[in-house]
Order: structure tokens, then C-alpha cells, then sequence
């Protein structure tokens, strides 16, 4: 007789949904699989950044032996609280051109920690349908009540805003910039003319996918749609494009001051290890002048997203995050298998990081590729 976890796993297994931990060895941009050296169409890497040597060589040079720990050995609170922290917020701030900046040990733990602290249950959520499971996940834990309003249907949020506004003391819209599963970017300053209908609606974006790639700086699709001043809580995380760990938010002073003293997945962790958040602080000193990786990343998302839409292959992506849905789970494990023995590593995405019947490959295209690499993964796609 199996056990209830057994039957989970053999449900999973049958459905084609059952996942392991994928065994490989890196080298920049390329993965070594099964004996094999493959593209590495599946990671954050967006900028290319991570493994560059150089850019560490550098980083080490200019390091101050005080940054240089790998425990800062406390919480913020206590005696966590590294003068590098500062450091990184106050050029955050200045960057963004706000008032404050706070960071935290990663995405999770801002997505998990700022809607609980910041609302009750006087405060109603709504959050687009296809916001990342972290802010699912801080919806579940606040008391506040919400709704999740259809993936970036603009006219559906005005209607809730509107019918709802007067029997809450706050509304707190949620939204991610570039979805991470879609590639598709929000029409942010229409959110932020929601927002201005009436004088309790709050924004809150998650530019998880954005920093870094989009904007004239690299700060993101707020920096890109001149709006960064209009969103109450900006976000974003440093594991991705930034080729480091820890997220981070912009925001008014107040809202700063409160999250230190309320938020929970700040006061009980570990703060950063301050070198990292050294690493983190060199590569947003370096950010704008990664202008013409950006560039390159966005032609080569905008020849991808063509050459689906020649085969009549519908993607809304208008980022580098190429979507091909496949739909079926067992069929998305097949062509990926399929890419992979043509040299690409891309992994099939599946529920329940997707909704049911919309498993997928989803190609993550980063600045370190070059023209005949693409060229070559737009071959094997035809
Ligand atoms: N927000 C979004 C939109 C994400 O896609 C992710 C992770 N992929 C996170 C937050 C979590 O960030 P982290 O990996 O730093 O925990």
C-alpha cells in the first residue's frame, strides 16, 4: 500500500510533472550535461555577468578587507547591519532617484514580507492572475482580503478599484513588470493612472525580470515608462540579471522605517553576507554602462519572438523571456529533449509553475550569446 506521499509522487510521475534536481556542471554560458556542452537557454544570467572573470578580478582588486566576510553573523537589527548595507541602499536610492532603499536576502523573503506587514484587514489586494508564487505566497500570509484580477486586463482592475475603494481603508495593486513565465511587460503607467483615481490605492511592482535589462540605466520597465516616482513599492532582486543574491525595494522613507520595524522576513533572518552585498553594491555602480548588452539582449528577444510568429506560433513575450507553450507536459519534456541534442539547454516548465495545459519551453536569453548562436537555435526551431 503506497503512502499519501508515494501516491503524490507516482500522480505527479504520471503526468509528466514529476521533477528532480537536474545534475550539471557550468562554464558561462554553457552547461555540461550528460557529458555534453550545451547553450544555456534556461538560466537568470541576463547580462551575461555572472561568470565573467574579469569583472570578479576587478571586484577582488578594489574589495575592502571589512566586506570581506561571508556571514554578516546577525539580523540587520542586531549586529547585522554592515556599513555596506547602507552603502548599497543609499546608492539604490540615488540611483532611483527615491527617498530610501531597503534590501532583504531575496526575492522570497521580500515578496513573502512586505504585503503582510503593510496591510490588514481593512486593506484589500489585487493582484494580476499570474503574479509569481512569492507573492502568492505574501498574499496568503497577510490579512488582508484580495482578488486576483485577469493577467493584465487593465479595464477589469479599474472596475474592482472602482467598486471597492470606498469599503477599504487602503487597495494595494500588485503586479510583476516582466512576467517571468510570459515575457511580457505591463503597461505600467496605466497602473499608475489607476492608482491616481483615488487617494488610497497603492502600487506595488516586481521588477524581478527588469532590473538590469530594460530602462536607459538598466533600472527597469518603471525607469523605461518614466514612472519610477509613481510606484509606492518598487522592487526587484539581485539574483538575476545583477549576477548576485538578495532583493531590494524602493520606496518613501516611511514606508522604509515601518518595513524595519514590522516586517517579519527582515527582523528574523540573517542579513546578507557584506560581501556580497559588496559584489551587489560594484555591479549597480557598473549598471549603466552595460547599455549596449541590454541593447543586444533586446534585438535578440525581438528576432526570437519573430521568427515564432513566422511559423504562426502565437508568443506575447515583448522581453527577453521567449515563451514556446506546448501545452502537454509529457510533449514540452520531449522537445526540450530534442533542442538539447542539438546543442540548447532549455527546460520544459511545467505545472504547478505554470497553469495546467500550458507546460512549455521557455527560452532565457542572455547578452553573452551571439548573433550565430541564435541563429543557429532559430534554425532548429524551424
Ligand atoms: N519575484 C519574481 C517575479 C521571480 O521570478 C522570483 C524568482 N524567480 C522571485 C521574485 C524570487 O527571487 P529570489 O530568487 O531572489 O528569491
Amino acid at each position: 500500500m503506497m503512502n499519501r506521499y508515494e501516491q503524490e509522487l507516482s500522480r505527479l510521475q504520471a503526468k509528466g510533472n514529476l521533477r528532480t534536481l537536474p545534475e550539471v556542471e557550468h562554464s558561462g554560458k554553457w552547461i555540461i550535461a550528460g557529458g555534453k556542452k550545451l547553450l544555456n537557454l534556461s538560466s537568470n544570467d541576463y547580462l551575461g555577468l555572472a561568470a565573467d572573470k574579469d569583472l570578479r578580478r576587478r571586484f577582488m582588486e578594489q574589495l575592502d578587507e571589512a566586506d570581506f566576510l561571508f556571514s554578516s553573523s546577525s539580523s540587520r537589527l542586531l549586529t547585522g547591519n554592515y556599513p555596506v548595507c547602507e552603502r548599497l541602499e543609499s546608492l539604490l536610492a540615488r540611483l532611483f532617484q527615491t527617498e530610501s532603499a531597503l534590501t532583504f536576502s531575496s526575492g522570497y523573503h521580500l515578496n513573502t514580507g512586505i504585503l503582510p506587514a503593510v496591510s490588514d484587514n481593512h486593506t484589500l489586494i489585487l493582484a494580476d492572475k499570474l503574479v509569481h508564487a512569492s507573492l502568492i505566497d505574501g498574499i496568503r500570509l497577510a490579512s488582508a482580503e484580495y482578488i486576483r484580477y485577469r493577467h493584465q486586463d487593465y479595464g477589469q482592475l479599474e472596475a474592482l478599484v472602482s467598486k471597492h475603494h470606498a469599503a477599504y481603508e487602503r487597495i494595494i495593486i500588485v503586479t510583476e513588470s516582466i512576467f517571468s513565465m510570459d515575457g511580457d511587460v505591463t503597461d505600467l503607467r496605466r497602473l499608475v493612472a489607476v492608482k491616481k483615481t483615488y487617494p488610497n490605492v497603492m502600487l506595488y511592482v516586481d521588477e524581478a525580470h527588469a532590473v538590469g535589462v530594460r530602462g536607459d540605466k538598466g533600472l527597469g520597465v518603471a525607469e523605461e515608462q518614466n514612472c519610477v516616482s509613481d510606484i509606492d513599492f518598487l522592487c526587484g532582486t539581485f539574483g538575476k540579471a545583477m549576477a548576485s543574491v538578495g532583493a531590494y525595494v524602493v520606496c518613501r522613507k516611511e514606508l522604509r522605517e515601518f518595513l524595519v520595524n514590522r516586517m517579519r522576513t527582515f527582523i528574523f533572518t540573517t542579513a546578507l553576507p557584506p560581501v556580497n552585498v559588496a559584489w551587489t553594491c560594484f555591479m549597480f555602480e557598473r549598471l549603466p554602462l552595460w547599455k549596449e548588452r541590454r541593447m543586444h539582449l533586446a534585438r535578440m528577444g525581438q528576432r526570437l519572438r519573430n521568427a515564432l510568429a513566422e511559423q504562426g506560433i502565437p508568443c506575447v513575450s515583448g522581453s527577453h523571456i521567449v515563451p514556446l507553450v506546448v501545452g502537454d507536459s509529457a510533449d514540452a519534456i520531449l522537445k526540450a529533449e530534442a533542442l538539447r541534442r542539438k546543442g540548447f539547454y532549455v527546460l520544459p516548465v511545467r505545472p504547478p509553475t505554470v497553469p495546467e495545459g500550458t507546460s512549455r519551453l521557455r527560452f532565457s536569453l542572455r547578452a553573452d550569446i551571439d548573433e550565430s548562436e541564435l541563429n543557429e537555435l532559430i534554425t532548429c526551431l524551424r
